[in-house]
């Protein structure tokens, strides 16, 4: 059993890749000098939607703030070994940088996705709109005469190993000191507006300067222990990979249909997955495979797009969970007005892999000077939740 001390500066509830960003970016800052504890009862990680994900960053979003979180991804990818590093080691990201490719079928949607890129090209994103003449050229695998045409994004757009890039920031924020410890929480005392203690399943209790709810699609859970509503659900969220018969020599961007299948290249596969007709609460136990979502949703739109596709075999397929923010698909970052020190950083709707350094960096802000820093992070504040505000971002995957 771990050797507890009775008091954490910040104890992050949940130790995947929000809770392991957040401490990890509070032992890298020169200006904090305080203790970060880790609670994380699964230390196999096999049921945090950190290893079910896809693997992917994009800057095609249409929010600023989204665009902002993405390009810091970006940024520390690009220099992965250098923020990870220990005793000059660090695991392999292998990022590959392909671009996401969305398609539109119509000229509705092919004027909205060039609307979006004016924003997107001002905020530094790297964009393109192709017409089905350019897709041919570059995809000459596509049956482009389906498409009014396409926005492709640049090379740092891409995927990469997930678990690599969660495990260099686990194992720098262990050796810059953080401790880690398996439990669970269960329960959080809340004494005027402040969380004093967390109490944890195996019987010990921690005081808390500051608590962080990284528990994913478990963290309404929590925010119930401090009194407070949090809009989070899971929602079911299948990955199929297949391999088809033909191979395809050129570049295979992710690629997003008109109707939100989306597909990628994985190794010699290929990687896919969809949103299920009926996208619905879910148990956070429940991590079965939607099979015929494979069959019924998927192939049809697959191979209408790529040929090719008509001659593939399922390889296999795991289930994983969106911790869905049912107000606006959108992370939740910072306190309620309720309770000061309970900060928030949940509802990622799928994209909180490529979006976990930046918000690190964001809560060791707020937690080392009260305010944020870089990207303001504000509007992405649980404010909006007890306003009912939502805020509008168009590209969710
Ligand atoms: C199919 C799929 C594809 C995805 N693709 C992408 C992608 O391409 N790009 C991208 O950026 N994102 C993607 N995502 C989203 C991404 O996986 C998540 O947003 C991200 O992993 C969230 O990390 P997290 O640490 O907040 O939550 P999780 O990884 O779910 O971890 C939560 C942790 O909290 C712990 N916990 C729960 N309850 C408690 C408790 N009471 N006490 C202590 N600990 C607790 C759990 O054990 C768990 O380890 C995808 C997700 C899915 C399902």
């Amino acid at each position: 059993m771990t050797d507890l001390t009775a008091h954490y500066d910040v104890v992050c509830i949940g130790g995947a890749m929000t809770g392991t960003a957040a401490a990890y970016f509070l032992s890298e800052n020169p200006d904090f000098d305080g203790s970060v504890l880790v609670v994380e009862p699964d230390w196999t990680y096999d049921f945090a939607n950190t290893t079910r994900a896809q693997n992917s960053i994009r800057a095609q979003f249409t929010n600023e703030v989204n665009i902002a979180l993405s390009t810091f991804g970006m940024d520390f990818i690009d220099d992965f070994h250098h923020h990870v590093e220990v005793n000059g080691e660090s695991p392999e990201l292998n990022f590959r940088g392909t671009g996401y490719l969305f398609l539109a079928d119509t000229d509705e949607l092919y004027d909205q996705l060039e609307r979006e890129s004016v924003d997107q090209l001002a905020r530094g994103a790297d964009v393109e709109m192709l017409r089905p003449g350019q897709v041919a050229e570059r995809f000459p695998y596509m049956d482009a005469d389906r498409l009014t045409g396409a926005r492709l994004g640049g090379m740092r757009e891409g995927s990469f190993d997930g678990w690599a890039l969660f495990q260099g920031l686990r194992q720098r924020a262990v050796h810059n000191g953080v401790t880690y410890v398996k439990d669970r929480v269960v329960g959080l005392d809340v004494l005027r507006s402040r969380v004093t203690t967390v109490r944890l399943e195996s019987g010990r209790s921690v005081g808390c300067g500051v608590a962080i709810d990284a528990a994913g699609c478990r963290a309404r859970q929590i925010a119930v222990m401090a009194g407070l509503d949090l809009p989070v659900e899971p929602r079911a969220r299948t990955s199929f990979v297949f391999a088809c018969r033909e191979p395809i020599e050129s570049v295979v961007p992710l690629t997003i249909t008109p109707a939100g299948v989306h597909f990628r290249r994985e190794q010699h596969h290929f990687m896919c997955g969809t949103v299920p007709r009926d996208d619905v609460a879910i148990d956070p136990d429940d991590f079965d495979v939607r099979h015929d979502e494979f069959e019924d949703q998927i192939w049809p739109v697959v191979s209408t797009y790529v040929p090719r596709f008509d001659q593939i075999r399922l390889v296999t397929s795991w289930g994983g969970q969106y911790d869905y923010n049912t107000l606006d698909h959108n992370l939740i970052i910072g306190p309620s007005s309720q309770v000061e020190n309970l900060l928030f950083a949940n509802g990622f709707s799928g994209h909180g892999l490529q979006q976990g350094p930046a918000v690190g960096r964001g809560l060791s802000e707020l937690i080392t000077y009260g305010e944020y820093r870089t990207i303001d992070l504000t509007p992405l504040g649980y404010g909006r939740i007890e306003r009912n505000e939502p805020i509008v971002e168009h590209a969710i995957i």
